[in-house]
């Protein structure tokens, strides 16, 4: 085992309690130059839990991610991890402190049996050779804990639907000991009964005990699974609630700008009664 997968295992085995913050934007700005991409925005990833961060395109998500799983750096404000104040110069960083990615185009080679795809990266060996034997049969144990039933592991992974591979994905981050999980909109592209497969994983991933930041801009898809709730409009936090505090409607109507929907259905009616 290299000092990394052993690092891995050891953070498998020390999941804090739920409820425990791990992750915590105090304020975090980010510009790009002129380009004001986030400012302000404060909220809390806790153990156990799934924050839901919705936004429209532009609204800052993608910026928010990156921040988190080190790919870009906050130029304002702080990240708390831990309880400790960082700046991630790279995503390897963030990985090694258990906060691991998914993003919406999975990087799998579609050819690629299922099992190694799960290892793509940090396969296992027995000598000089790789322990087919051990991977297959840890892809099939990991993919059965998270409650995912495959048939067959030796299948390429491009025989999988959609929700599917996220969800392979999702037990991949699991297994490689991810404490904090990014799912950047891992239902946007997925019919309702995929999505509803997709939402299932991240309700397992939460009851593991991991901290889940599930980005999405469908509330009908966050509001189900979510225990807090980040809106983000044009780069600003417009909400920052726990479901306790925010009922669905009011979740539903920050997305959909509301007013301004409602205004259009009403101008839209009242064009074809005129006509
Ligand atoms: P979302 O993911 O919600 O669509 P983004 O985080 O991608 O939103 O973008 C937020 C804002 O920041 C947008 O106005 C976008 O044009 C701007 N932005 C994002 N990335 C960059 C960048 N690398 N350089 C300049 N502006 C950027």
């Amino acid at each position: 085992m290299s000092a990394r997968q052993a690092a891995q295992a050891a953070r498998r085995t020390e999941l804090p309690p739920p409820g425990t913050v791990l992750v915590e934007l105090d304020g975090i700005g980010k510009r790009y130059g002129n380009v004001l991409a986030l400012a302000d925005v404060s909220t809390v990833v806790r153990a156990g839990e799934v924050t839901c961060v919705l936004g429209d395109n532009g609204a800052g998500k993608s910026t928010f991610i990156k921040i988190i799983a080190g790919a870009h750096q906050h130029t304002d404000g702080v990240l708390r991890v831990d309880g400790e104040d960082t700046t991630f110069t790279s995503p390897r960083e963030a990985l090694d402190r258990g906060i691991a990615t998914v993003y919406q185009d999975l990087a799998v080679v579609d050819l690629m049996p299922i099992w190694r795809n799960f290892f793509l990266g940090s396969e296992l060996r027995r000598g000089p050779f790789l322990d087919s034997a051990r991977m297959k049969r840890t892809t099939r144990e990991e993919l059965a804990r998270m409650g995912i039933d495959l048939r067959d592991v030796d299948q390429p992974i491009g025989t999988l639907s959609g929700g599917e591979r996220q969800c392979v994905a999702i037990a991949r981050a699991v297994h490689f000991g991810a404490r904090v999980l990014i799912l950047d909109e891992p239902t946007a592209a997925l019919g309702v009964k995929q999505s509803g497969v997709v939402l299932r994983y991240i309700a397992a991933a939460r009851d593991r005990g991991l901290g889940v930041v599930f980005i999405t801009h469908n509330p009908h898809h966050a509001y189900p699974v979510g225990d807090r709730f980040v809106v983000l409009k044009r780069g600003r936090s417009v909400c920052d609630a726990p479901k306790a505090e925010l009922p669905r409607d009011e979740l539903v109507g920050l997305m959909a700008g509301g007013a301004e929907l409602s205004a259009l259905e009403h101008e839209l009616s009242a064009d074809r009664t005129a006509s």
